[in-house]
């Protein structure tokens, strides 16, 4: 039960953390163009090969079709992963608690881009990588059910005003309106 609700504190931070760094909400100099291109691979490739697997196998059976395309994209991602070695270390929190952390052996200006690539793992081994979106307004946002697309409501509606159900709705109430004016039911 303990270890459960840890690796759900575990979790709770690396969304955080993917979240900062993709919305640009750490310091300037965590960012290069590069860096940033390289998580997003990084995001885009781990999520499809979370998704090939799922295809490639049924659940508890492993899996019984090794594409061609699974095996590459295991490659690329161990590749990438690669450019952000770490190990263990372990130190003081400011409350004074031992805390469990990675030392990553890469230059000062990408560790935070390595810290977030390793929280994106961390994040397909728990299962919720595909929650984390990019609503159409760039905005990154966790989602908190399956089907939600939109980072906020006001997103979500701007959303539901492109679709054509909206479209047409709103044509037939205008044909309505139009009609009522003509009568003089309205002005
Ligand atoms: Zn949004």
């Amino acid at each position: 039960m303990k270890l459960k609700r840890e690796l759900t504190t575990l979790t709770r931070n690396e969304t955080e953390n993917v979240l900062m760094w993709l919305n640009n909400e750490l310091p300037r100099k965590s960012y290069s163009q590069v860096g940033r291109r390289r998580i997003v691979e990084l995001l885009d490739a781990t999520k499809r090969l979370l998704d090939l697997t799922n295809r490639a196998g049924r659940r508890g059976h492993g899996i019984t079709r090794w594409s061609k395309e699974l095996i590459r994209c295991t490659t690329w991602v161990n590749q990438r992963i690669r450019q952000y070695p770490a190990s263990p270390i372990v130190m003081w929190s400011p409350k004074g608690s031992l805390t469990f952390g990675e030392d990553f052996s890469v230059r000062p200006r990408i560790e935070d881009e390595a810290a977030t690539a390793h929280c994106i793992l961390g994040l397909a081994e728990a299962n919720v990588l595909a929650r984390v979106r990019q609503c159409a307004c760039r905005r990154w946002f966790f989602a908190r059910s399956k089907n939600q697309r939109s980072c906020s409501a006001t997103c979500r509606h701007r959303l539901y005003e492109q679709t054509d159900a909206f479209k047409t709705k709103r044509r037939e109430y205008m044909r309505r309106y139009a009609r009522l004016k003509r009568s003089g039911k309205v002005k």
